[in-house]
């Protein structure tokens, strides 16, 4: 059986052709956590005029080359104002921080620095050539590249975006992703249940992990274990990048949905990994799409989608890795587990005397869905290790930030 590793190492040498997908025009606003289709240059120089970074006076450094010199104050440069005609030898002006250096000054002195007689003003120290001017061009010059295509829009690049004047920017497409749950005991969650049935959380789920990881989900209605309702509904999944199943992939004999889907098009290539939870899970692909059939059990949806979905969305999107930090981490109780497999605890995540501690919920059952709600991390207790004892070393996936230890310093918390 494959390792987790292994697995994924496949889904992403499978999807490699066809990630990222292709570029489309967003408005600005729709730009962040997108990765550029495009490398954005500058069309003109960052800043683009020599300004001041400092509320103070604007001078020749020459003309204050030692402590004491007095200069008259031959008029005010305010922000958004440029002066109308140069700076008179031998005089300073008034200047605020933004505003443009006016022709012929090359320092400015902060005020702090200055001292204010009427008309004149008196340098406390001498002035020094370029000091609090930021430069046109010292940031990016005209036709540098400001952002490299693939760079991931944060609030940052959304600025730096808007400074250069882009209303619209390229970036890769969202996966389209088509969601199906199947099991004849499945109601929608909006409906009333019969003995014997439960409501379609999958879905849900699903859908809210999709779009966290950057992708469109869409639901397809869901189909009941006989093989023309999944043909009919996978025949809705035409336009999805990916197609997620959730159940019917064990070996149990309603188990229709491995032969539903090579009806469907698609070859797959594993349907098992050595893993828990989360062992019957497959993938496999078609021209169009790719496909994973996820376990019908909450919890291990859950965690294949964490573990394989979410990275192959991010590659179809054009961003790195699968955008957690994965780092070392002592386990907090004692755990027993199969040998073969390899085990993913949802876990509390904590920092503690400068370490990382995971202490798995109260619950791990694959079946319930609180097992599967409120972690901080998914600690990976590695295939070939049987007994864990306390302060084990494990890795803990992040997928939230961990309590930090209430001792250790911090300025900001
Ligand atoms: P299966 O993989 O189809 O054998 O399903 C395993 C378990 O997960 C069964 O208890 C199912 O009732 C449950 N299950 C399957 N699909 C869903 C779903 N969409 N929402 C909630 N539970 C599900
Ligand atoms: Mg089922």
């Amino acid at each position: 059986m494959l390792t987790p590793d292994a697995a994924l190492r496949r889904i992403l040498d499978a999807l490699r052709p066809r990630a990222p997908l292709q570029g489309e025009r967003v408005p600005l606003a729709e730009a962040r956590g997108r990765a550029l289709a495009e490398a954005v240059v500058a069309g003109r120089p960052s800043p683009p005029f020599d300004n001041a970074s400092m509320d103070g006076y604007a001078l020749r450094a020459a003309d204050a080359p030692a402590p004491g010199a007095g200069l008259p104050v031959a008029f005010d440069v305010f922000a958004g104002a440029p002066a109308d005609r140069p700076l008179p030898p031998g005089a300073c002006c008034r200047i605020f921080t933004g505003a443009a250096i006016p022709p012929g000054a090359d320092a400015v002195e902060m005020q702090e620095e200055v001292e204010r007689r009427g008309r004149r003003a008196i340098f406390r120290r001498a002035a020094v050539k370029g000091r609090f001017v930021r430069a046109a061009g010292a940031e990016l010059r005209e036709g540098a590249v400001a952002l490299p295509r693939g760079a991931v829009v944060d609030a940052g690049a959304v600025g730096l975006l808007a400074a250069l004047g882009r209303t619209e920017v390229a970036v890769h497409r969202r996966p389209r992703v088509a969601i199906l749950a199947t099991g004849s005991e499945l109601v929608p969650v909006d409906g009333a249940l019969r003995p014997g049935q439960i409501r379609d959380s999958n879905s849900h789920a699903l859908a809210a992990a999709c779009r966290e990881a950057g992708a469109e989900p869409t639901l397809l209605p869901i189909a009941g274990d006989e093989a023309e309702a999944l043909d009919r509904a996978l025949a809705g999944a035409a336009l999805a990048d990916v197609l997620l199943t959730s159940g019917g992939v064990s070996v149990g004999e309603r188990d229709l949905v491995r032969p539903a889907l090579e009806r469907a098009g698609f070859s797959l290539d594993f349907w098992r990994v050595a893993m828990r939870p989360g062992k019957p899970v497959a993938f496999g692909a078609s021209p169009r799409a790719a496909v994973f059939g996820l376990p019908g059990n909450p919890a291990s949806a859950l965690v294949t989608f964490e573990l394989f979905v979410r990275p192959a969305l991010r590659a179809l999107a054009g961003l790195p890795g699968n955008g957690r930090a994965v780092l070392p981490a002592r386990l907090a109780v004692p755990w027993a587990k199969p040998a073969g497999l390899t085990v993913f605890l949802r876990a509390r995540a904590r920092v503690e005397a400068g370490a990382l501690w995971v202490e798995p919920l109260a619950t791990q059952e694959s079946g319930h869905l609180t097992s599967v709600t409120g972690h901080q991390a998914l600690a990976v207790l590695p295939a070939g290790a049987e007994r864990l004892r306390r302060g084990a070393r494990v890795s803990a996936i992040l997928v939230a930030p961990p309590t930090l230890d209430p001792a250790a310093p911090s300025d900001l918390a």
